[in-house]
């Protein structure tokens, strides 16, 4: 298995996933646009061309692709560890002794509330989730069109998606290099990081958990350079 997606598609077969994955409607632009994104990456064209907007389409389109996506994949690399993050081993949702997060929705939690990291990346997860089944905000079909606030809920939506990354990269590596998914996981944050630096879609400060990390695999795009 040396190819990335075929790793997630293993994992997902594994049922290793602790929630379904979300999928795209047969016949819609939007699965069109997600298959060869698909055929992109498989090709091993450079990342940094894969992010790019293919011409002709929406911009809103091919953001609903693959925050679609980036979530089905960071609920797989997740669920690879979700046995070895516990309410003991992970008391808080931290990313290092520098950084903590509280979770806040404005409904359930309505004030930013430490969590230990497995109830915070559930909650995280479950809000992710009821967005992107949300058909107001993640419309099926092409003629009903993106509510306004598409773009700004997709940048929450990938900024928190990128704090599970910062937690399993800081806490749980070693479980991920012992299943060998560390290529995998690698190539995933890559094309997530490329993905949303193309668009300028998460705040740089946000990114400082895991900036050596940026700067050891991610060469060919120093967080300067934009
Ligand atoms: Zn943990």
């Amino acid at each position: 298995m040396n190819n990335f997606l075929d790793f997630f598609h293993f994992m997902d077969k594994k049922g290793k996933t602790f929630r379904p994955k979300k999928r795209f409607t047969h016949g819609t632009i939007r699965y069109s646009l997600h298959k060869q994104a698909q055929a992109s990456l498989q090709s091993g064209i450079n990342l940094r061309d894969v992010v790019k907007l293919p011409s002709g389409e929406h911009m809103n389109d091919w953001l609903a692709v693959h925050v679609v996506d980036f979530f089905n994949r960071i609920n797989l690399i997740y669920g690879t560890v979700s046995e070895y993050c516990t309410e003991m081993t992970c008391p808080k949702m931290s990313g290092g002794s520098r950084y903590e997060y509280f979770w806040a929705d404005g409904d359930k939690f309505k004030k930013p509330t430490a969590l230990p990291a497995p109830r915070y990346i559930e909650n995280l997860m479950d809000w992710v989730e009821g967005q992107i089944n949300n058909e107001d905000i993640f419309p099926i079909t092409t003629d009903i069109p993106f509510p306004r606030s598409f773009q700004s809920l997709s940048k929450k939506i990938l900024t928190r998606l990128f704090r599970v990354f910062v937690h399993v990269y800081i806490h749980h590596f070693d479980r991920i290099v012992a299943i060998g998914a560390e290529p995998h996981v690698n190539t995933c944050f890559k094309h997530f990081y490329y993905f949303v630096m193309e668009f300028s879609l998460i705040a740089s400060k946000e990114m400082e958990p895991l900036a050596e990390l940026i700067k050891q695999i991610c060469k060919e795009y120093s967080p300067t350079e934009k």
